[in-house]
């Protein structure tokens, strides 16, 4: 039911706007009475995510089964085990990132004390998608709590079975008055947005980041938006094709090509794509089989809404089948499909993909790979496979893009050094590793002096009256 809230002791007959300004009114007032500061609550709070995480892995797993047929692989792999080592890091550094910085001092400050305080925001709203319906939400919740905030989180009404769980599991095991789990879908989610938060992170398209965005600048709210996009990848001719072609085709066909960071499109010479569709057809034969929908380990679409997205792109793009290309709506079925010859105008060029089609536009060299990619908006990673450290530092230097991965997908979010986020229609912000800490944390700046007589003689030439003497240029 997407129209209730959780069970945290508010009657679901209330009306719903009631709620959810109620259950900002809640986290507000446990943020006030200073509830969610202490770093022994928030480390009781994380140990306890984590036992929930632990003791419930099979259900996180059924879950993400039940929304997109997701393979228990691909869920340990995405979701369950990346929360488990994520917060278990968390906790580990927590103590140590929390502590106030104390960074350099000039001779004028000698005796003085200079500190930089991590503070918490205040009440924090996560909102998530549906692809990573789990880690999307709840890498960040756990983000605020570390950080000392109050949070609500709404997850992704569209993805139902893995709402259900985070709203019967988070009362369960977390504090009830200062993180508390709201569901719904855009109804509830525009009532959210009319509430003061002090954060905002929200993950999601472009077009509902930017309602966000438009939300918080009422109350100057800082916000993350993790946003989504069209991610190209360059393959040079240097690059080993048999690799690069495993590697292209398993961050497209992940979760059915449903990545935020999935390679949306690539580009490569003629020569290229040819070397890529034949090692392509071999690939997909060996990972799974004549009849890929049989396999189980290739997860379904979400719905029957992008269902009908990805059938059309499919359709209008008939004449540019090299593999694959058919469909079943029953089973929510899209075949992995790479389209050749494409063009920039074409249908498929136009929005992110989000689906397991990949087109591949041919360009004569990276010269002119660079100018299609500037030609459009920043996306949230550029993918390059090539052995020529020429050619990569070509790209590096005059491109932009949230961030970068060379030679392989996807992997640059296991690195929990590398922040990761988007920039320009991609998005704002970043988290990961310490990052997420520092996202939802203000830095405030603090000179602390005392009331030394020598100090304050030393400091006595700004006093009126003025004279030229204590001018020092
Ligand atoms: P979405 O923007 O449709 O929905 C995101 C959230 O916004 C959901 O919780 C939804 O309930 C809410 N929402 C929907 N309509 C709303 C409205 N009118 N007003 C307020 N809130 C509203 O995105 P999605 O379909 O869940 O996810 C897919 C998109 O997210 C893709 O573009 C993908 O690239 C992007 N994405 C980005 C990242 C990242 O980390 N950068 C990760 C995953 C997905």
């Amino acid at each position: 039911n997407t129209n209730t809230m959780n069970g945290n002791g508010i009657a679901n007959s209330k009306p719903k706007q009631q709620n959810v300004a109620e259950a900002v009114e809640r986290a507000r007032d446990a943020y006030n009475r200073g509830v969610t500061r202490p770093l022994k609550w928030r480390l009781q709070q994380l140990k306890n995510l984590l036992r929930m995480y632990e003791e419930n892995q099979n259900a996180m797993i059924e879950a993400l089964r039940k929304d997109l047929r997701r393979s228990k692989m691909e869920s340990v792999m995405l979701e369950v085990a990346y929360l488990i080592n994520d917060l278990r890091s968390i906790i580990h550094n927590l103590e140590d990132w929390a502590k106030p910085e104390k960074p350099e001092k000039g001779f004028v400050n000698m005796l003085d004390d200079v500190v930089i305080y991590h503070d918490p925001y205040g009440v924090a709203l996560v909102i998530g998608a549906w692809n990573y319906p789990l880690q999307l939400l709840l890498l960040p919740m756990s983000g605020a709590i570390a950080g000392g905030n109050a949070v609500i989180v709404k997850p992704s009404e569209l993805a139902t079975a893995c709402a259900a769980f985070v709203a019967e599991m988070v009362p369960k095991y977390l504090d009830n008055d200062a993180i508390i789990v709201v569901e719904g879908g855009p109804q509830e989610t525009t009532e959210l947005l009319k509430q003061k938060f002090d954060y905002i992170f929200f993950t999601g398209g472009t077009s509902i980041g930017k309602i966000v965005y438009e939300a918080a600048v009422k109350n100057l709210t800082p916000v993350t938006l993790e946003l989504g996009g069209k991610s190209p990848v360059y393959i040079d001719n240097t690059a080993d094709i048999m690799i690069t072609t495993k590697r292209v085709l398993w961050g497209k066909f992940i979760n059915a090509g449903q990545t935020c960071i999935a390679p949306d499109y690539i580009l490569c010479t003629k020569e290229t794509q040819d070397k890529f569709v034949a090692a392509a057809k071999k690939v997909l034969q060996e990972w799974y089989g004549p009849e890929p929908q049989k396999s189980p380990d290739f997860a379904r679409i979400i719905n029957s809404r992008h269902f009908s997205r990805l059938q059309a792109l499919v359709d209008a793009s008939k004449d540019k089948i090299a593999i694959g290309g058919s469909y079943d709506a029953n089973d929510k079925f899209v075949e992995l499909t790479v389209l050749t010859n494409v063009v920039g105008s074409d249908k498929i060029m136009q929005d992110e993909i989000f689906g397991p089609i990949l087109p591949i536009v041919p360009v004569e060299n990276a010269y002119e790979a660079i100018k299609f990619i500037n030609e459009r908006e920043k996306p949230l990673v550029l993918y390059v496979f090539s052995k020529s450290d020429k050619v990569l530092s070509q790209i590096v230097d005059n491109t932009s893009s949230g961030g970068m991965c060379v030679n392989d997908t996807m992997m640059h979010l296991a690195v929990e050094s590398l922040p990761f986020g988007g920039v320009g229609a991609s998005g704002l912000g970043a988290y990961h590793g310490k990052k997420t800490f520092e996202t939802f944390t203000h830095k405030k700046s603090c000179l602390i002096k005392n009331f030394s007589p020598i100090g304050e003689k030393l400091a006595s030439g700004r006093y009126p009256p003025y004279t030229d003497g204590n001018l020092k240029m």
